[in-house]
Protein backbone atom coordinates (compact mmCIF):
# COMPACT_ATOMS: atom_id res chain seq x y z
CA UNK A 1 0.00 0.00 0.00
CA UNK A 2 0.72 3.57 -0.79
CA UNK A 3 -0.23 6.88 1.07
CA UNK A 4 1.13 9.89 -0.31
CA UNK A 5 1.78 12.76 2.59
CA UNK A 6 -0.80 14.77 -0.07
CA UNK A 7 -3.19 13.93 -2.65
CA UNK A 8 -4.51 17.25 -4.58
CA UNK A 9 -5.75 14.31 -7.44
CA UNK A 10 -9.20 13.30 -5.56
CA UNK A 11 -10.31 16.35 -4.95
CA UNK A 12 -9.36 17.64 -8.49
CA UNK A 13 -11.68 14.77 -10.15
CA UNK A 14 -14.30 15.21 -8.01
CA UNK A 15 -14.75 18.89 -9.06
CA UNK A 16 -13.53 18.64 -12.62
CA UNK A 17 -16.26 19.72 -14.36
CA UNK A 18 -17.64 22.78 -12.57
CA UNK A 19 -14.21 23.81 -12.50
CA UNK A 20 -13.62 23.80 -16.00
CA UNK A 21 -17.06 25.95 -16.76
CA UNK A 22 -16.18 28.07 -14.09
CA UNK A 23 -12.61 28.57 -15.57
CA UNK A 24 -14.02 28.90 -19.17
CA UNK A 25 -16.48 31.36 -17.95
CA UNK A 26 -13.19 33.56 -17.02
CA UNK A 27 -11.84 33.07 -20.57
CA UNK A 28 -15.04 34.40 -21.69
CA UNK A 29 -15.62 37.37 -20.09
CA UNK A 30 -11.95 38.39 -20.32
CA UNK A 31 -12.02 39.84 -17.21
CA UNK A 32 -8.73 38.68 -15.35
CA UNK A 33 -8.04 40.71 -12.65
CA UNK A 34 -10.20 42.58 -9.81
CA UNK A 35 -13.65 41.27 -11.38
CA UNK A 36 -16.69 39.62 -10.13
CA UNK A 37 -15.11 36.32 -9.09
CA UNK A 38 -12.83 38.06 -6.85
CA UNK A 39 -15.89 40.16 -5.26
CA UNK A 40 -17.74 37.35 -4.64
CA UNK A 41 -14.85 34.94 -2.86
CA UNK A 42 -14.18 38.14 -0.53
CA UNK A 43 -17.46 38.56 0.30
CA UNK A 44 -17.69 34.44 0.80
CA UNK A 45 -14.62 34.10 3.16
CA UNK A 46 -15.56 37.29 5.12
CA UNK A 47 -18.80 35.77 6.24
CA UNK A 48 -17.59 32.54 7.07
CA UNK A 49 -14.54 34.37 9.07
CA UNK A 50 -17.30 36.67 10.64
CA UNK A 51 -15.69 40.10 9.82
CA UNK A 52 -17.34 42.97 7.70
CA UNK A 53 -14.37 43.17 5.27
CA UNK A 54 -12.16 40.76 3.24
CA UNK A 55 -9.69 41.66 0.69
CA UNK A 56 -8.04 39.62 -1.83
CA UNK A 57 -4.76 39.73 -2.98
CA UNK A 58 -1.62 37.58 -4.35
CA UNK A 59 -0.40 35.20 -1.57
CA UNK A 60 -0.78 34.18 1.80
CA UNK A 61 2.71 36.06 2.26
CA UNK A 62 1.77 39.29 0.55
CA UNK A 63 -1.28 39.37 3.17
CA UNK A 64 0.91 39.28 5.79
CA UNK A 65 3.42 41.75 4.06
CA UNK A 66 -0.27 44.08 3.48
CA UNK A 67 -1.00 43.98 6.58
CA UNK A 68 2.37 45.12 7.95
CA UNK A 69 1.99 47.75 5.49
CA UNK A 70 -0.92 49.04 6.50
CA UNK A 71 -0.08 49.39 10.07
CA UNK A 72 2.94 51.66 8.87
CA UNK A 73 5.15 49.16 10.45
CA UNK A 74 8.68 50.26 8.76
CA UNK A 75 12.25 50.35 9.04
CA UNK A 76 13.75 49.59 12.14
CA UNK A 77 10.34 49.21 13.84
CA UNK A 78 10.80 46.33 16.77
CA UNK A 79 8.26 44.05 16.27
CA UNK A 80 6.93 30.04 12.74
CA UNK A 81 6.67 29.97 9.41
CA UNK A 82 9.44 31.85 7.68
CA UNK A 83 6.66 33.78 5.72
CA UNK A 84 5.53 35.73 8.96
CA UNK A 85 9.32 36.58 9.81
CA UNK A 86 10.17 37.19 6.29
CA UNK A 87 7.47 39.95 5.93
CA UNK A 88 8.47 41.84 8.73
CA UNK A 89 12.32 41.92 7.78
CA UNK A 90 10.97 43.12 3.85
CA UNK A 91 9.75 46.28 5.46
CA UNK A 92 12.97 46.71 7.32
CA UNK A 93 11.47 46.29 10.49
CA UNK A 94 12.52 43.89 13.26
CA UNK A 95 11.29 40.50 13.99
CA UNK A 96 11.39 39.40 17.88
CA UNK A 97 10.55 36.18 18.31
CA UNK A 98 9.05 33.90 21.52
CA UNK A 99 8.72 31.15 22.40
CA UNK A 100 5.97 28.18 21.52
CA UNK A 101 3.40 26.17 23.34
CA UNK A 102 4.81 22.67 23.76
CA UNK A 103 1.30 21.43 23.73
CA UNK A 104 0.15 23.14 20.62
CA UNK A 105 2.99 24.42 18.89
CA UNK A 106 1.38 28.15 19.04
CA UNK A 107 2.91 31.21 20.51
CA UNK A 108 3.20 30.87 24.12
CA UNK A 109 0.87 34.15 25.68
CA UNK A 110 3.12 33.85 28.57
CA UNK A 111 6.64 34.53 26.50
CA UNK A 112 5.10 37.71 24.79
CA UNK A 113 5.14 40.42 27.71
CA UNK A 114 8.69 40.50 28.63
CA UNK A 115 9.69 40.84 24.40
CA UNK A 116 7.25 44.07 24.07
CA UNK A 117 9.12 46.95 24.12
CA UNK A 118 7.28 50.74 23.77
CA UNK A 119 8.63 50.01 20.14
CA UNK A 120 6.59 47.09 19.50
CA UNK A 121 4.11 47.52 16.59
CA UNK A 122 2.17 44.27 16.19
CA UNK A 123 1.97 40.78 17.75
CA UNK A 124 1.71 38.25 15.22
CA UNK A 125 0.48 34.84 16.17
CA UNK A 126 0.60 31.99 13.56
CA UNK A 127 -2.42 29.39 13.94
CA UNK A 128 -0.34 26.29 12.84
CA UNK A 129 -1.38 23.18 12.06
CA UNK A 130 -4.90 24.52 11.89
CA UNK A 131 -5.82 25.68 15.50
CA UNK A 132 -5.98 28.85 17.29
CA UNK A 133 -3.64 30.43 19.61
CA UNK A 134 -4.38 31.69 22.73
CA UNK A 135 -6.85 34.26 21.81
CA UNK A 136 -7.87 35.10 25.38
CA UNK A 137 -4.58 35.88 26.58
CA UNK A 138 -3.16 37.49 23.13
CA UNK A 139 -6.17 39.94 23.24
CA UNK A 140 -5.49 41.00 26.79
CA UNK A 141 -1.91 41.75 26.08
CA UNK A 142 -2.89 43.71 22.98
CA UNK A 143 -5.48 46.09 24.97
CA UNK A 144 -3.46 46.28 27.82
CA UNK A 145 -0.36 47.70 25.43
CA UNK A 146 -2.28 48.94 22.69
CA UNK A 147 -0.42 46.87 20.06
CA UNK A 148 -2.65 45.33 17.13
CA UNK A 149 -2.55 41.43 16.50
CA UNK A 150 -2.14 40.23 12.75
CA UNK A 151 -3.38 36.75 12.91
CA UNK A 152 -1.74 34.47 10.30
CA UNK A 153 -4.40 32.34 9.71
CA UNK A 154 -3.24 30.86 6.44
CA UNK A 155 -3.34 27.54 7.78
CA UNK A 156 -6.46 27.53 10.13
CA UNK A 157 -9.16 28.99 7.82
CA UNK A 158 -12.44 28.39 9.27
CA UNK A 159 -10.76 27.39 12.88
CA UNK A 160 -12.36 28.29 16.47
CA UNK A 161 -11.28 29.70 19.69
CA UNK A 162 -14.76 29.76 21.64
CA UNK A 163 -17.01 29.78 18.56
CA UNK A 164 -14.95 32.65 17.17
CA UNK A 165 -13.45 32.33 14.02
CA UNK A 166 -9.50 32.53 12.80
CA UNK A 167 -9.19 36.10 10.95
CA UNK A 168 -11.86 37.73 12.76
CA UNK A 169 -10.12 37.92 16.65
CA UNK A 170 -7.57 40.57 15.80
CA UNK A 171 -7.38 43.62 14.03
CA UNK A 172 -6.58 41.90 10.75
CA UNK A 173 -6.46 38.31 9.61
CA UNK A 174 -4.14 36.78 7.20
CA UNK A 175 -5.35 33.51 4.71
CA UNK A 176 -3.06 31.25 2.07
CA UNK A 177 -4.52 30.02 -0.77
CA UNK A 178 -1.62 28.10 -1.86
CA UNK A 179 -2.14 24.81 -3.15
CA UNK A 180 -2.15 22.45 -0.71
CA UNK A 181 -3.71 24.45 2.47
CA UNK A 182 -7.29 23.50 3.61
CA UNK A 183 -8.73 25.74 0.73
CA UNK A 184 -6.11 25.96 -2.18
CA UNK A 185 -6.30 27.27 -5.65
CA UNK A 186 -4.55 26.26 -8.58
CA UNK A 187 -1.61 28.49 -8.00
CA UNK A 188 -1.08 31.49 -5.37
CA UNK A 189 -3.34 33.39 -4.07
CA UNK A 190 -4.09 35.17 0.15
CA UNK A 191 -6.76 37.01 1.48
CA UNK A 192 -7.21 39.48 4.20
CA UNK A 193 -10.18 39.82 6.92
CA UNK A 194 -10.80 42.77 8.64
CA UNK A 195 -13.81 44.58 10.98
CA UNK A 196 -12.07 47.50 10.61
CA UNK A 197 -13.88 49.49 7.76
CA UNK A 198 -10.77 52.00 7.21
CA UNK A 199 -8.31 49.41 7.13
CA UNK A 200 -10.24 47.38 4.19
CA UNK A 201 -9.96 50.29 2.68
CA UNK A 202 -6.35 51.28 3.02
CA UNK A 203 -5.55 47.57 2.02
CA UNK A 204 -7.29 48.01 -1.14
CA UNK A 205 -5.55 50.39 -2.03
CA UNK A 206 -1.95 49.05 -0.81
CA UNK A 207 -2.52 45.96 -2.80
CA UNK A 208 -3.05 47.97 -6.34
CA UNK A 209 -0.04 50.63 -6.28
CA UNK A 210 -1.28 52.36 -3.49
CA UNK A 211 -4.05 53.95 -6.13
CA UNK A 212 -7.25 55.24 -4.16
CA UNK A 213 -8.67 55.53 -7.97
CA UNK A 214 -5.78 54.44 -11.32
CA UNK A 215 -4.52 57.57 -11.65
CA UNK A 216 -4.33 59.26 -7.46
CA UNK A 217 -1.68 57.82 -5.69
CA UNK A 218 -1.65 59.04 -1.60
CA UNK A 219 1.10 56.86 -1.38
CA UNK A 220 3.16 53.66 -2.93
CA UNK A 221 1.72 50.37 -2.28
CA UNK A 222 2.82 46.88 -4.16
CA UNK A 223 0.54 44.88 -7.05
CA UNK A 224 -0.45 41.99 -5.26
CA UNK A 225 -3.96 40.83 -6.58
CA UNK A 226 -6.04 37.68 -6.00
CA UNK A 227 -6.67 37.19 -10.32
CA UNK A 228 -10.02 36.17 -11.31
CA UNK A 229 -9.25 32.48 -12.53
CA UNK A 230 -7.76 32.21 -8.95
CA UNK A 231 -11.33 32.91 -7.38
CA UNK A 232 -13.03 31.18 -10.35
CA UNK A 233 -11.66 27.80 -8.71
CA UNK A 234 -11.43 28.94 -5.33
CA UNK A 235 -15.23 29.79 -4.96
CA UNK A 236 -15.72 26.01 -7.08
CA UNK A 237 -14.14 24.64 -3.85
CA UNK A 238 -15.04 27.01 -1.17
CA UNK A 239 -18.64 25.46 -0.57
CA UNK A 240 -17.05 21.97 0.19
CA UNK A 241 -14.89 23.43 2.64
CA UNK A 242 -16.48 22.80 5.97
CA UNK A 243 -17.34 19.29 4.65
CA UNK A 244 -13.26 18.46 3.98
CA UNK A 245 -11.88 20.22 7.27
CA UNK A 246 -14.84 18.31 9.49
CA UNK A 247 -13.28 15.35 7.43
CA UNK A 248 -10.09 15.82 8.29
CA UNK A 249 -10.58 16.49 12.02
CA UNK A 250 -12.62 13.09 11.83
CA UNK A 251 -9.85 11.29 10.42
CA UNK A 252 -7.26 13.17 13.07
CA UNK A 253 -9.77 11.77 15.68
CA UNK A 254 -9.11 8.15 13.94
CA UNK A 255 -5.23 8.01 14.00
CA UNK A 256 -5.27 9.26 17.44
CA UNK A 257 -7.47 6.13 18.56
CA UNK A 258 -5.89 4.09 16.36
CA UNK A 259 -1.99 5.19 18.01
CA UNK A 260 -3.94 4.82 21.59
CA UNK A 261 -4.90 1.37 20.70
CA UNK A 262 -1.65 0.13 19.38
CA UNK A 263 0.04 0.32 22.71
CA UNK A 264 3.36 1.10 20.74
CA UNK A 265 5.37 0.91 23.86
CA UNK A 266 7.25 3.95 22.59
CA UNK A 267 6.64 7.55 22.81
CA UNK A 268 4.47 9.01 20.65
CA UNK A 269 2.75 12.13 21.49
CA UNK A 270 -0.88 12.71 18.82
CA UNK A 271 -1.97 16.52 18.72
CA UNK A 272 -3.71 17.75 21.35
CA UNK A 273 -7.66 18.92 20.53
CA UNK A 274 -8.76 22.02 21.83
CA UNK A 275 -11.72 21.75 24.47
CA UNK A 276 -13.02 24.71 23.15
CA UNK A 277 -11.79 25.54 20.02
CA UNK A 278 -12.54 24.21 16.26
CA UNK A 279 -9.40 22.43 14.72
CA UNK A 280 -9.36 22.50 11.90
CA UNK A 281 -6.41 19.54 10.92
CA UNK A 282 -4.08 21.62 8.20
CA UNK A 283 -1.72 18.88 9.50
CA UNK A 284 -1.54 15.88 11.42
CA UNK A 285 1.86 15.93 13.66
CA UNK A 286 2.95 13.51 16.50
CA UNK A 287 5.26 13.85 18.45
CA UNK A 288 8.39 11.60 18.90
CA UNK A 289 11.02 12.29 21.12
CA UNK A 290 13.71 9.82 20.98
CA UNK A 291 13.11 8.23 17.24
CA UNK A 292 11.96 11.17 15.03
CA UNK A 293 14.10 10.48 12.39
CA UNK A 294 14.97 6.54 12.22
CA UNK A 295 10.51 6.45 12.13
CA UNK A 296 10.28 9.00 9.38
CA UNK A 297 12.37 6.69 7.25
CA UNK A 298 10.69 3.46 8.28
CA UNK A 299 7.88 4.85 7.10
CA UNK A 300 9.43 6.08 3.93
CA UNK A 301 10.36 2.61 3.03
CA UNK A 302 6.67 1.47 3.24
CA UNK A 303 5.46 4.11 1.17
CA UNK A 304 3.86 6.37 3.93
CA UNK A 305 4.45 9.97 3.09
CA UNK A 306 5.34 11.96 6.40
CA UNK A 307 7.18 15.51 6.46
CA UNK A 308 9.10 17.81 9.19
CA UNK A 309 7.19 20.92 9.41
CA UNK A 310 9.97 23.69 10.20
CA UNK A 311 12.98 21.73 10.80
CA UNK A 312 14.93 24.56 10.91
CA UNK A 313 13.39 26.92 13.44
CA UNK A 314 13.48 30.75 12.17
CA UNK A 315 15.79 32.59 15.03
CA UNK A 316 18.36 29.77 13.52
CA UNK A 317 18.25 30.43 10.39
CA UNK A 318 21.07 31.92 8.41
CA UNK A 319 19.16 34.78 7.05
CA UNK A 320 18.22 36.28 11.13
CA UNK A 321 21.35 34.88 12.23
CA UNK A 322 21.62 38.94 12.40
CA UNK A 323 18.93 39.32 15.23
CA UNK A 324 21.48 37.27 17.44
CA UNK A 325 19.44 34.74 18.68
CA UNK A 326 21.27 30.86 18.85
CA UNK A 327 20.86 27.73 20.06
CA UNK A 328 18.97 27.44 23.26
CA UNK A 329 17.31 30.63 22.56
CA UNK A 330 13.55 28.99 21.94
CA UNK A 331 14.24 25.36 23.76
CA UNK A 332 10.37 24.98 23.21
CA UNK A 333 10.46 25.62 19.48
CA UNK A 334 13.88 23.66 18.82
CA UNK A 335 12.48 20.68 20.34
CA UNK A 336 9.84 20.73 18.32
CA UNK A 337 11.78 21.27 15.25
CA UNK A 338 13.55 18.22 16.74
CA UNK A 339 10.50 15.86 17.25
CA UNK A 340 7.58 16.66 15.19
CA UNK A 341 6.28 14.86 12.24
CA UNK A 342 3.40 15.37 9.85
CA UNK A 343 1.72 12.22 9.09
CA UNK A 344 -0.33 12.07 5.98
CA UNK A 345 -4.34 14.04 6.64
CA UNK A 346 -6.34 14.84 3.83
CA UNK A 347 -10.10 14.37 3.00
CA UNK A 348 -10.09 11.72 0.71
CA UNK A 349 -7.52 9.90 3.24
CA UNK A 350 -9.18 6.03 3.76
CA UNK A 351 -9.54 3.97 6.80
CA UNK A 352 -7.29 1.33 5.00
CA UNK A 353 -5.01 3.75 4.56
CA UNK A 354 -4.50 5.33 7.95
CA UNK A 355 -4.50 1.55 9.45
CA UNK A 356 -1.75 0.77 7.74
CA UNK A 357 0.31 4.21 8.69
CA UNK A 358 -0.51 3.32 12.37
CA UNK A 359 0.18 -0.53 11.52
CA UNK A 360 3.81 0.65 10.34
CA UNK A 361 4.48 3.20 13.10
CA UNK A 362 3.32 -0.18 15.52
CA UNK A 363 6.15 -2.14 13.33
CA UNK A 364 8.62 0.26 13.97
CA UNK A 365 8.16 0.35 17.45
CA UNK A 366 8.57 -3.10 18.08
C1 LIG B 1 1.36 28.95 3.69
C2 LIG B 1 1.63 29.89 4.80
C3 LIG B 1 2.00 31.23 4.58
C4 LIG B 1 2.32 31.75 3.22
O1 LIG B 1 1.31 31.66 2.32
P1 LIG B 1 1.65 31.70 0.76
O2 LIG B 1 0.30 31.80 0.13
O3 LIG B 1 2.36 30.43 0.45
O4 LIG B 1 2.49 32.90 0.52
C5 LIG B 1 2.16 32.07 5.66
N1 LIG B 1 1.97 31.61 6.92
C6 LIG B 1 1.63 30.33 7.17
C7 LIG B 1 1.43 29.91 8.58
C8 LIG B 1 1.46 29.43 6.13
O5 LIG B 1 1.13 28.16 6.40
Amino acid sequence: MKVPLLNLQGQYASLRDEMRESIERVFASQHFVLGAQGRALESAVAEYSQTKFAVGCASGSDALLLALMALDIERDDPLTLFATGAAIARLGAKPVFVDIDPQTYNIDPAQIASAITSRTKAILPVHLYGQCADMDQLLEISSQNKIPIVEDAAQAIGAEDKGRRAGSLGLMGTFSFYPTKNLGGAGDGGMLATNDEEYAARLRRLRAHGGATEYEHSEVGVNSRLDELQAAVLLVKFPHLDRWSNLRAQKAAMYTRLLKEADLGIDVTPPRVPETGRHIFHQYVIRVPEYRDRLADHLKARGVGNKVYYPIPLHQQECFSYLGYGEGSFPETERAARETLALPLYPELTDDQQNYVVESIRSFAS
